[in-house]
């Protein structure tokens, strides 16, 4: 039996962002969602499955600030965007959808990445008919070069450079979720 370690030993080319970086920048992303939200309860909804680590790091850092939100309630939406093994095609497909309701309140929609924002603008779209009081998007790492709709981006984390990323909740074949920092694979991983 191999461990994870050695399951990833050889697999990374190499590091974009480290987990220090990633933690500043979430505290940022934090900071100006409590400012935007002072007083006002606050409904982060994470995309599944990608978004798991930037939605709980995100409730916890906005917890930590005085003068935010007045309550703070995390729910999940799960998707599956269909596509090529490195890039989405826009077709997404609901596997769970939110448990709490979306009408009447304040919702950050919480993504892991966008690349060319298809799949943000189908969640902005169905939640946006459920007639929330406030609709805005959050997307950690931002791929800026493909876009093929101009979907609304309120609040972005880190630019990302022009390549397939892992780490930080952002898989390859379900792989790589849990490296603590932002990779580029080697490219014979993608021929395996
Ligand atoms: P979009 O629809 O904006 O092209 O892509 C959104 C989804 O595609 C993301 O939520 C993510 O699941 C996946 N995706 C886009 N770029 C990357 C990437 O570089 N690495 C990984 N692992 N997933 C990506």
């Amino acid at each position: 039996m191999s461990t994870v370690s050695e399951t990833y030993e050889g697999t990374i080319e190499r590091e974009i962002y480290s987990a220090p970086q990633i933690a500043g920048a979430i505290e940022q992303l934090a900071a100006r969602i409590a400012a935007d939200f002072a007083g006002q309860p606050l409904l982060l909804l994470g995309v599944l499955k990608g978004a798991l680590y930037v939605v709980t790091d995100l409730a916890r850092a906005i917890a930590r600030i005085s003068d935010g939100p007045s309550e703070v309630i995390v729910d999940f939406i799960c998707v599956s965007s269909y596509g090529n093994q490195t890039r989405s095609s826009g077709e997404v497909r609901m596997l769970k959808d939110t448990t709490e309701t979306v009408t009447g309140r304040n919702v950050v929609i919480v993504e892991d990445i966008v690349d060319n924002g298809l799949t943000l603008e189908y969640l902005h779209a169905l939640l946006a008919e459920r007639k929330p009081a406030r609709l805005s998007t959050c997307v950690l790492f931002d791929k800026p070069y493909h876009r093929r709709v101009d979907v609304p981006i309120d609040y972005v984390g880190l630019q990302c450079p022009d390549e397939f990323v892992v780490g930080y909740g952002l898989d390859y074949q379900e792989l790589f979720r849990n490296l603590p920092y932002l990779a580029q694979l080697q490219p014979w991983v993608f021929s395996t």
